[in-house]
């Protein structure tokens, strides 16, 4: 999920952190002062001075000065809850982040990054390469990405430890780029491993009830999130909603995966979970 750190507030005409708009909205500063409520509700926030794109301040609300909310909730932050809506054409953040990227180089196991150009591990017909181990820990710490290759044996021999990107990160990053890119951000190239050119639409496949071909990509979707009981222990399963097809021989089926408290606690701000999902005790 795209998160936002700072966006224009157009009755206030000022850009405004997350943490400044809860402060203003619960009319108390960091530091527990009473301040003025300038804010009074939460529709109010957009991308940029020149973009419609709307945005909502989540966890707005919450006192922050509380150390039990300290501790059990995120730092507030902007996002595009509805997902319904685009950056306006010639978005400021969106020409800025574009111009800044342009100087960027990056190496991971899925791409090697050279300015708003990547070149993925990805090959059109064979996806990511396979990697039995990478795909198995993604399982368990992923919900929404699912048969994703995580090494590129050819470009194995040429990253060192210290390069290497984390491999969740990278896929986080990645999905960024493709709710961006699905939010009219057309700023990032895609060359797949022969240096041609390919899509988002040819590496995220949306999980809907079609036959989904044996190549690792990355497949998303819409999940449900319920609390059940695994070997003694309480945790969160969470399932596509829509059925789909692995190979034309199987039957129809959710995928699903399950997340451990522990991993939340140690990873909480490696998910990336897209989509709408529904917490049910
Ligand atoms: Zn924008």
């Amino acid at each position: 999920m795209v998160t936002y750190n700072e966006v224009f507030s157009s009755r206030l005409n000022k850009y405004l952190t997350a943490q400044k708009a809860n402060e203003m909205f619960i009319g108390k500063s960091e530091f527990g002062k009473v301040i003025p409520k300038e804010l009074l509700s939460n529709n109010e926030f957009h991308c940029a001075s020149n973009c419609e794109l709307q945005l909502t301040c989540i966890n707005i609300g919450i006192d922050f000065t509380d150390e039990t909310n300290h501790a059990n909730r995120i730092a507030p932050y902007f996002s595009n809850r509805s997902k319904q809506q685009n950056h306006s054409n010639h978005c400021r953040r969106v020409i800025d982040r574009t111009e800044k990227r342009k100087h960027e180089k990056k190496q991971t196991a899925y791409y090697t990054q050279e300015g708003n150009t990547f070149i993925m591990s990805f090959e059109k017909g064979k996806g990511f390469p396979p990697n039995k181990e990478a795909t198995q820990s993604f399982e368990s710490n992923n919900s929404n990405v699912k048969n994703v290759s995580l090494k590129n044996k050819d470009t194995k021999a040429n990253l060192t430890s210290k390069k290497r990107v984390p491999h969740i990160s990278s896929i986080k990053r990645l999905i960024d780029f493709f709710e961006e890119y699905q939010m009219n951000d057309p700023s990032i190239s895609l060359l797949d491993k022969t240096h041609s050119p390919i899509t988002f639409e040819d590496i995220f496949i949306p999980i809907g009830g079609q036959l989904i071909d044996n190549i690792y990509s990355i497949y998303y979707g819409d999940a449900i999130v319920k609390w059940v009981n695994f070997n003694g222990q309480k945790v969160l399963r969470l399932s596509f909603i829509h059925s789909t097809v692995i190979n034309a021989n199987d039957t129809s089926y959710q995928p699903y995966t399950l997340l451990f408290e522990s991993d939340f606690r140690n990873n909480k701000k490696n998910y990336a979970l897209q989509g709408t999902c529904e917490i049910c005790e």
